[in-house]
């Protein structure tokens, strides 16, 4: 908006506004922030606050709303939840003295991903700001949380940035302009697109060196990741102009690679419910089962485990001692004391980030001293524990002392929140406070003493020392004794009885008083800062603490848990092998009376189980549950079986469901095949598979068909542990071809033309698929049944006869065909490579087949 023609004041609105244009701009007028033009527009639906019109400047009418300086977090926090940016524009000119317009200047900007304030950020989850270098088909990421100082990089390929955000989750991205169409709208994240430039290796290399004060970022093993390092070197940019000061809490990166975790693509991650159900919901999940944590840094740890099964089976096998040592003997487990001390420990990791940033409040202070008196508690109680894991986190828990000290000396038992009105500093911490403080509290003897002596002195009985808010201090004397008073009485002010003095002994003692208010809060605010200044040293030893501190709690967690839901430790193996006995799923489990154990065995020799059954008999759940155990065993916790043989696995691939990815513009059968693509693609012998009801969303044969070849491919070539849930009936036949394959079914009896679902796996293929029976227990019209039973009769008829495989629910008794000719759907979906295609020919592609299907 050209700024000629404008109020003095709306040219300097636009001034400000202009350099945050993709931020919603606060700007304080009085009491309250005010939004203008467009900002106003946008503040008002999301804030649901009124849109009002006042005047107009260079012909246009001004669009404003606003919100009251002192509920302003509220609307923050609002805002930031929508994935919105704010800066905060304060006066900070005297509107006393200022010709025009009162000085301004933005003095904090909030955006989703580098929040630190405890009023904006969920205690649970980390808040992560992500950055993206593109460089031809590789990505670099870089990702900070600026709320505990972890600093991540890693490189890798353009076709894996879904899967990592859905793994990072940030909750803002900064990318260069010109890739910012990579990140699609269904990934519902503030995306801020910065220029180009910003993404210089040179210039981020050096912003890094210095950062962390080193020569080169060979110590971060980082050098060759050129992507990565630009990425980093953006971010960092970014975060010091939103906090607009050092960030001594960033003190190194880890680079990321991919060895480092079972991988989980993103539907995976969906579909096993880690820590959001399909519908989004936050409840029932894995997370919300097994989170028992006792401090919020434990509950976001937890969440990171769970995302972030480890493959080393070192660690996970330190974290399987510890938990064993943390739960004792019946009755008297190790954790409950533990758990009970870790519930009175703050959230150190963010008041330690909120100390570097200098914006750490008394309370957050006087939270980290109770806190820290807490830890020896924690450290005896952890010395008597024989893991090598707990003592190694108990010396990370080692606090130096003296910060507790003072703390103590420095800070009131319950300080102010907040410094600005004092009622923060300590007595006897700092000799000129307690000076400035005495003469506050003093001054009621000094003026009864003053009074004493001037009464003697003028010798007039009902002279007063007193004060009033306009006039000060003063000494009061009767009309009828005004003629006594002494010569260095100065007269203030006459009434109709009295005369009212100041004596130059008075006017001293009254600059004294009415300054040192003044004074003693400027001196609090200073010694408060010195205070946090003198934390500063201490930064790194108590991230450190913290860290371990949030570990040590989800190991309490999960050693409780699996006392509480009768887990078991699972053996780590370096072969691959899935044996698991009596394996439950532990969301499941929850919610039904009498959930039915089962077995799964995976090895080199029974690579795949082909599940078949009727709906609703248990298959996907029991496909997840070997999911569920697998990842849980390599998250380091117990799990939920009677014992478990956990061999090296090095994904999990999912393709469970149907779900249309309307937002992003796919159709269901869209989905399924690029979800098994991907899996053709990248599943290794290591790779635990689950594909349930393949080739649904097409018509009868092509699934079929396409089902058949995946199976097929997946055996021979990928050689990955499958389950593999079909209503197919027709597959089960691959077990005669494959040695590797077996079939399993979930046993269901019948009785009296309704069925009971026993849930419980059994060898070989089910009988019959009792779809009509299914229906009819889900309540559909008996004249729908009843004609659903004679079109079944007629189907198994014609393909008896025919000697046909028309239908889904032949029993073994039919007649099969020999195996049928590949559809030239088929062959050509085997002969592409999708790495190779373009969006616009894969879906050229599409086209072209669905016209072969004649469709
Ligand atoms: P399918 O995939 O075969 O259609 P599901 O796995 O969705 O069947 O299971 C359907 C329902 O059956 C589940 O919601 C659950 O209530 C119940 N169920 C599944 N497995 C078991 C089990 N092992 N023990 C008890 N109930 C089970």
């Amino acid at each position: 908006m050209n700024a000629s023609g404008h109020t003095p004041m709306m040219q300097q609105y636009l001034a400000i506004k202009a350099e945050y244009p993709d931020m919603l701009l606060f700007y304080r007028m009085g009491d309250f922030y005010e939004l203008f033009y467009g900002d106003a527009e946008r503040a008002a639906k999301l804030l649901d606050i009124t849109l009002t019109q006042r005047g107009a400047s260079a012909g246009t009418p001004i669009k404003m709303a606003g919100v009251p300086y002192h509920a302003a977090e509220n609307y923050l926090a609002k805002l930031v939840k929508l994935g919105e940016s704010v800066a905060i524009c304060e006066q900070v000119g005297d509107p006393a003295t200022s010709k025009g317009p009162v000085e301004r200047k933005v003095m904090r900007i909030i955006t989703p991903g580098t929040l630190t304030d405890a009023a904006l950020l969920d205690d649970r989850t980390d808040s992560v700001l992500l950055s993206i270098a593109v460089h031809e088909n590789s990505i670099g990421l870089a990702w900070l949380n600026l709320a505990n100082g972890e600093f991540r990089l890693r490189q890798c390929a353009t076709a894996h940035l879904q899967s990592e955000l859905e793994r990072i989750r940030p909750a803002e991205i900064v990318m260069g302009e010109g890739h910012a169409h990579l990140i699609s709208a269904h990934n519902k994240v503030s995306v801020k697109r910065l220029a180009d430039w910003q993404f210089n290796f040179d210039s981020a290399y050096k912003a890094l060196t210095q950062q962390f004060q080193t020569r080169d970022l060979a110590g971060f093993g980082c050098e060759e990741c050129h992507a990565a390092v630009a990425a980093a070197g953006a971010l960092l940019g970014y975060v010091k102009h939103t906090q607009r000061v050092a960030l001594p809490h960033v003190q190194g990166l880890v680079l990321e690679s991919e060895s480092e975790f079972v991988i989980l693509d993103s539907a995976t991650r969906r579909n096993l419910e880690i820590s959001e159900t399909l519908r989004g919901e936050t409840e029932p999940t894995l997370l919300s089962l097994l989170d028992t944590t006792r401090t919020s840094m434990g509950s976001r740890r937890m969440r990171h485990w769970l995302h972030h099964p480890l493959r080393d089976v070192s660690t996970l096998r330190l974290r399987h001692d510890a938990i064993r040592v943390l739960i004792g003997e019946p009755g008297r487990h190790r954790y409950d004391d533990l758990r009970e001390t870790l519930k009175t420990i703050v959230d150190i990791e963010r008041i330690t980030a909120r100390i570097a940033l200098g914006n750490a409040r008394p309370r957050d202070l006087s939270g980290l001293r109770a806190s820290l008196a807490a830890e020896p508690v924690l450290a005896r109680l952890m010395a008597i524990l024989d893991s090598p894991r707990i003592t190694a986190l108990s010396h990370s828990i080692r606090i130096d002392p003296n910060i507790e000290s003072l703390l103590r000396r420095a800070l009131q038992d319950e300080p102010a929140s907040v410094i600005r009105e004092g009622g923060v500093i300590r007595d006897g911490y700092d000799a000129t406070l307690d000076e400035l403080r005495s003469i506050q509290t003093d001054s009621g003897q000094f003026l009864l003493d003053l009074e004493t002596r001037e009464r003697a002195r003028t010798g007039i009985a009902n002279l007063k020392v007193e004060y009033n808010r306009v006039h000060g201090f003063y000494i009061e004397v009767s009309q009828s004794n005004a003629g006594k008073v002494p010569d260095d009485y100065r007269r203030r002010q006459t009434l109709k009885n009295a005369e009212r003095y100041i004596t130059p002994e008075l006017k001293i003692f009254e600059d004294k008083a009415l300054s040192a208010n003044d004074r003693a809060l400027a001196r609090e605010k200073f010694l408060y800062e010195e205070l946090l200044e003198q934390l500063l040293p201490h930064i790194a030893p108590l991230q450190r603490a913290a860290s371990a501190i949030a570990e040590l709690d989800v190991l309490c967690a999960l050693a409780e848990r699996a006392v509480a839901l009768n887990y078991a430790v699972p053996e780590l193996s370096n072969e691959r092998v899935i044996e698991i006995e009596t394996g439950r799923h532990p969301v499941v489990e929850k919610t039904i009376d009498h959930f039915i154990g089962n077995d799964t065995s995976l090895s080199s020799t029974r690579q795949m189980l082909l599940i078949t059954g009727p709906n609703m008999g248990g298959k996907s759940t029991y496909m997840r549950q070997t999911a569920l155990i697998t990842l849980l065993a390599y998250c380091g916790s117990f799990v939920p079986a009677d014992r478990a043989r956990i061999g090296a696995i090095d994904r999990i691939f999912t393709r469970i469901g149907s779900a249309d990815d309307l937002a992003g513009g796919r159709s269901t059968f869209m989905v399924e095949m690029t979800e098994a693509a991907n899996i053709l693609h990248n599943a290794t012998p290591n790779s635990l598979v689950l594909l349930d009801e393949i080739g649904r969303g097409t018509s009868t044969f092509d699934g079929l068909a396409l089902a058949w070849a995946i199976a097929k491919q997946l055996t021979e070539k990928n050689q990955s542990l499958t389950l593999f849930a079909t209503h197919y009936f027709e597959l089960t036949r691959l077990a005669q071809e494959h040695k590797q394959i077996a079939n399993v079914h979930l046993e269901v009896v019948e009785h009296q033309s309704q069925i009971v679902f026993l849930h419980s796996v059994k060898d070989g293929p089910a009988s019959q698929s009792y779809g009509v029976q299914v229906a009819q227990m889900a309540g559909d019209p008996a004249r729908v049944i009843r004609s659903e039973r004679q079109k079944l009769k007629q189907l198994e008829d014609s393909a008896v006869t025919r000697g046909g495989q028309a239908d889904l629910f032949a029993g073994p008794e039919i007649v099969m065909t020999p195996e049928p000719a590949l559809h030239p759907v088929v062959e050509a979906l085997e002969n592409i490579d999708p790495d190779e295609l373009t969006p616009k020919a894969a879906l050229e592609l599409l086209f072209a087949w669905r016209k072969l299907l004649g469709q």
